[in-house]
């Protein structure tokens, strides 16, 4: 491709003109018309009002309406669920429902998780409430408009979304064999079995701290929102730790510690560097990563940027060392521990070190069967040995056919694919089809042999955040930016990725508004710095 095409690309993602961004997707086969969704996926023409208005008598042949439960609201979760509707039931199997579960009351955009940390983000733009979002679903959407339901905030009579019912529950096991799946609600401790014919999986991963002695008592993951809102807490007690202590001219150091220097790693050491803002006081950041460099998965241009701005940031980096323990050290600071590493080019006593530490922040090790989630791995599927469910190219469980795993706890073939959204919001797409496909052939009225497809990756580029402004993108086609326009650019780029048209227009502005505010607020600052005589 191009940069010319690349260009053309990622404007049509900017201005949500699908039809412009369809031009560079390969067409998946036998559908009809694939069109790219207003999330970037790609869906097939809507055909509902047609198809409704032709479908009443296979409709009153098929009595049983298929019930389709998705586990999990991320972004393979939620984007299954609102594609799903989008497809031509009524004319060859009735419309199903659709439930969709998730403990937890708010989709969360994962990728903005620095921005809310950092306060450069709302929580109902980063993480709006299924019931929210559902909601926005329903509002019409028109060729060229598509945001207009959303900013006038109408309620509409199109009932396309109202097969989508969200339940609040924990996911305790899956009985593939009786097609059901037991939840228990955390508010009243009730159990529930809940049977389905087409099961999607979607319980994406979360980090797991149990292969490091001390690390689940005394380290902070940085993955879910319930983290990230945790962390800004702390970062707030840490504010007034250091006025205090400045008070008292005590000038010890603080170090703060990030584990893994992945993409989450350096994005959450460098927005914490820019959080903690220029200060003297004795504050360092340290990012210790296993492998022999960081964002060794990133391509050439944005790991060459990321190292450089960890450089200037002055963030301390220690590679090829791992956390051996943590243990505690003062009570009467909370969880100030001593983090013991071991450098992994040197197997003796020698090469273990220890930092004092005043923070600890875990971005490594994400899995789909950590500990917290057992309700997951209580099932007989198979799995590979990260806990990813094994499925076939289809993305549904060979043993199984109506079964299928999206996301970040789906593994279709040998070479795992990333665990990013852009995976499981493509896989999204190619599940719906597949779930819609498989129903309609196993409705005997249909007389319908529809094809499954494979799922295939198309990798767009990717986007790491440097700071509040400051990020660096590498395209599909080559294009490279970093520094403020590319902050500039990512924020946008999210905002059209949002699941429904209300929480893109919403995120848009929210993104732009902050952008443009902060920009005014570091020229004025600029404009007022004292002149220097000397
Ligand atoms: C901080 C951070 C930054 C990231 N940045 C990027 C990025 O810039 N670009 C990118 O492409 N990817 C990024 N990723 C990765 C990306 O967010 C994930 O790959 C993606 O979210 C996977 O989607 P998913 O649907 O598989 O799972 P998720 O989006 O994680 O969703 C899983 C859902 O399942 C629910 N769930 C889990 N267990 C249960 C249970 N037992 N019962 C009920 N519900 C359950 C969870 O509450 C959650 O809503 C980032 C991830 C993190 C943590």
């Amino acid at each position: 491709m191009t940069t010319f095409s690349s260009l053309l690309l990622i404007l049509s993602y900017i201005c949500n003109l699908p039809h412009l961004a369809n031009a560079f997707f390969p067409p998946i086969p036998s559908i009809g018309s694939p069109i790219l969704t207003k999330g970037g996926a790609v869906a097939y023409h809507r055909q509902t009002t047609l198809l409704r208005q032709s479908s009443s008598d296979s409709e009153s042949s098929n009595t049983k309406q298929p019930h389709i439960v998705i586990l999990g609201g991320g972004f393979g979760g939620i984007n299954t669920a609102l594609t799903l509707p989008t497809l031509p039931w009524s004319d060859k199997c009735i419309q199903p429902k659709i439930t969709l579960i998730d403990k937890s009351e708010r989709f969360v955009f994962l990728p903005l998780l620095y921005e809310l940390c950092v306060e450069d983000a709302s929580i109902d733009e980063v993480a709006p409430t299924f019931k929210s979002l559902l909601r926005d679903g329903k509002l019409p959407t028109f060729p060229g408009l598509s945001n207009l339901s959303g900013l006038i905030g109408a309620s509409s009579a199109n009932d396309d979304t109202d097969e989508i019912s969200f339940i609040r529950a924990k996911v305790e096991g899956i009985d593939v064999n009786n097609q059901q799946v037991v939840v228990s609600h955390q508010s009243s401790n009730n159990v529930e079995t809940i049977q389905y014919d087409a099961l999607v999986i979607a319980t994406g991963a979360e980090i797991s701290l149990d292969g490091v002695p001390g690390a689940s008592e005394l380290a902070l993951p940085f993955y879910t929102v319930e983290q990230c809102l945790e962390l800004k807490r702390r970062l707030a007690l840490l504010d007034s730790y250091l006025e205090k202590r400045a008070r008292n001219g005590d000038e010890t150091p603080v170090n703060i510690v990030v584990i893994g220097g992945g993409y989450s790693g350096v994005e959450l050491a460098l927005n914490l560097v820019d959080r903690l803002g220029n200060r003297d006081d004795n504050v360092h950041v340290t990012l210790v990563h296993r492998g022999k460099q960081v964002l060794q998965c990133a391509t050439e241009h944005n790991r060459n940027t990321g190292i450089d701005r960890l450089k200037s940031a002055g963030v301390n980096v220690i590679t090829s060392t791992s956390i051996v323990e943590v243990t505690p050290l003062d009570k009467d600071q909370g969880n100030r521990c001593l983090v013991k590493l071991q450098c992994l080019n040197n197997s003796t006593e020698n090469g273990i070190t220890s930092l004092d530490t005043s923070l600890l922040l875990w971005t490594a090790g994400a899995t789909p069967t950590s500990s917290q989630n057992k309700g997951i791995r209580n099932s007989i599927l198979s799995r590979d040995i990260m806990g990813r469910i094994l499925t076939s190219p289809t993305l549904n469980v060979p043993e199984y056919p109506t079964v299928f795993a999206v996301g970040d706890c789906s593994r279709p073939k040998k070479e795992p694919y990333p665990g990013t959204a852009q995976v499981a919001i493509q896989m999204a797409t190619v599940a719906a089809w597949n779930i819609y496909a498989t129903l309609v052939n196993n409705n005997a009225k249909s007389g319908e042999s529809l094809k499954l497809l494979p799922f295939t990756y198309l990798s767009l580029g990717e986007m790491i955040t440097l700071g509040r402004n400051d990020a660096t993108i590498s395209t599909l086609g080559g294009i490279e930016l970093s520094g403020a326009g590319a902050s500039w650019l990512r924020r946008l780029i999210y905002a059209v990725r949002m699941p429904t048209d209300r929480q893109r227009l919403s995120a848009a502005v929210d993104g732009t508004t902050r952008k443009l505010a902060r920009g005014a607020l570091e020229a004025g600052q600029r404009k007022s710095k004292p002149v220097d005589w000397k």
